[in-house]
């Protein structure tokens, strides 16, 4: 008994350091930011009103005109998942040995859904009422989405106990604090319907990333239908972050060895980030577009469209020089050997700052705000919370590579000592 106690802990050890401000801090998380999501939604539009009884939200029953469209979206997209054609890829060496596969099928997911748009778009003479009702009742959806990562991110915990010695929990998530780990995230890589549809890698890429998509779109139709015509601010939103998604939901590969698939647990954290707070905040642009359309201008467009391209181009290639690295594509590069048997890249964009992806993507960030230009502040929420969410990120990360890569990861740190930005910070 003892000794099976023993192999227990060292596959899933006490998680020891907590993150998020522990207990409180994820507690006070959970709590604020459902709410700041709703808020900021209603100061971006507020002549669209939202039912005065939140409560009404919480009946399945009440509200089955957004519960059933909200769970056909998920349902649907979870069974294509499945069944959409791709090729398998193995995931990183887990601490049993194994490696989870994952189907690989991105290509196939989209490539149906602009099919299913432009047959809709043909079939109701450009109409389009899954949009409209989209865009109607977007804030109410708003809602759902936090109540439901909330039920998500419970069931996965719960199930986290089942058979529990089988189970890879996430490093950060096993302390024994019901509330704590419920928001970090319990098991490292929760899977549903036989094994068949991994759980963290799904909410990541697609019913949230997809359903921004739609909610640009929806704001994008909704302004065609009132005035008739297209609008350059929001056209120019809607294109430079639909190449963002797609390109980030065709990179499936990339993303098996970030943070969120390889460290993090599912919990509350992750299921309101990709399923709440992506969809519905990243669309904060579009959505104050809407109702305040803006006409740019080709040179504003130009500034914002290379300052895109910038950002595009740093965070893209950055990311791929790393992965091919990292496939022994790259063997010409500079590196440092690490006693893990791994190399520390420390060449081209490895070695003008630790993180100089995370720059790229924050130029990103801030391209899309300008497409409201100095109209108002509200939108520039966006790239603030992204600056605080990529700062905290490379903390975490340092912290995590320091603990892995001990003196190699000091050496590191001291041939490329800019953390993200270069010459500054
Ligand atoms: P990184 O891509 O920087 O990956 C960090 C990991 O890569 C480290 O833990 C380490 O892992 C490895 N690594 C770090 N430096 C080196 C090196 N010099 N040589 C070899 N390996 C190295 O960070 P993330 O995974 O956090 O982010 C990936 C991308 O996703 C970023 O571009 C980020 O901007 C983006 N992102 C976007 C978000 C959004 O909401 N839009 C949210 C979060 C991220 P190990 O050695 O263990 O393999």
């Amino acid at each position: 008994m003892g000794k099976r106690n023993t192999s227990k802990e060292v596959l899933n050890p006490k998680t020891t350091k907590f993150e998020f401000g522990g207990v409180l801090g994820s507690t006070l998380i959970s709590l604020t930011l459902p709410v700041f999501t709703v808020v900021i939604n209603h100061l971006i539009t507020p002549n669209v009103s939202i039912s005065h009884d939140p409560l009404f939200y919480l009946n399945p029953c009440k509200s089955h005109h957004l519960w059933i469209p909200y769970l056909s979206w998920f349902i649907v997209l979870a069974v294509l998942d499945i069944l959409m054609p791709g090729h398998w890829v193995k995931g990183t060496v887990l601490r049993n040995g194994q490696r989870l596969d994952y189907k690989i099928n991105g290509i196939s997911n989209c490539l149906l859904l602009v099919f299913v748009l432009s047959l809709r778009w043909q079939m109701t003479n450009g109409q389009m009422p899954e949009l409209q009702y989209l865009y109607n009742n977007y804030m109410e959806l708003n809602i759902i989405t936090c109540i439901f990562s909330f039920y998500l991110a419970t069931w996965v915990y719960l199930r986290s106990f089942i058979n529990e010695n089988k189970r890879i929990l996430a490093l950060g998530g096993n302390s024994g604090n019901v509330l704590y780990d419920w928001f970090i995230g319990r098991e490292l890589n929760p899977r549903s319907i036989g094994g068949l549809l991994d759980i963290k890698l799904f909410c990541e890429l697609r019913p949230g990333m997809l359903l921004w998509f739609l909610i640009n779109l929806s704001c994008l139709h909704h302004v065609y239908l009132e005035i008739g015509t297209w609008n350059d601010s929001l056209c120019l939103i809607t294109l430079l972050q639909s190449w963002y998604i797609f390109d980030g939901v065709l990179n499936e590969e990339g993303l098996l060895s970030m943070m969120d698939i390889v460290t993090d647990g599912f919990g509350f954290m992750l299921a309101f980030g990709d399923l709440a707070l992506v969809p519905f905040t990243y669309a904060l642009q579009a959505r104050w577009l809407s109702t305040n359309p803006i006409v740019l201008g080709p040179w504003k467009i130009v500034a914002i469209v290379s300052l895109m391209a910038l950002g595009y181009t740093v965070f893209h290639l950055s990311n791929q020089q790393k992965s091919l690295f990292k496939q022994g594509k790259l063997p010409n590069m500079k590196f440092i050997p690490t006693e893990r048997g791994t190399k520390l890249l420390c060449d081209g964009w490895w070695s003008v700052s630790q993180h100089i992806n995370y720059l790229g993507d924050w130029m990103i960030s801030l391209s899309w705000c300008l497409t409201t230009w100095f109209n108002t502040p509200l939108t520039y929420y966006y790239s603030f919370y992204f600056a605080i969410l990529l700062l905290h990120r490379q903390m975490r990360d340092e912290e995590k590579c320091h603990k892995k890569y001990g003196k190699d990861w000091e050496e590191y740190q001291r041939r490329v000592p800019y953390k993200i930005i270069p010459y500054i910070y």
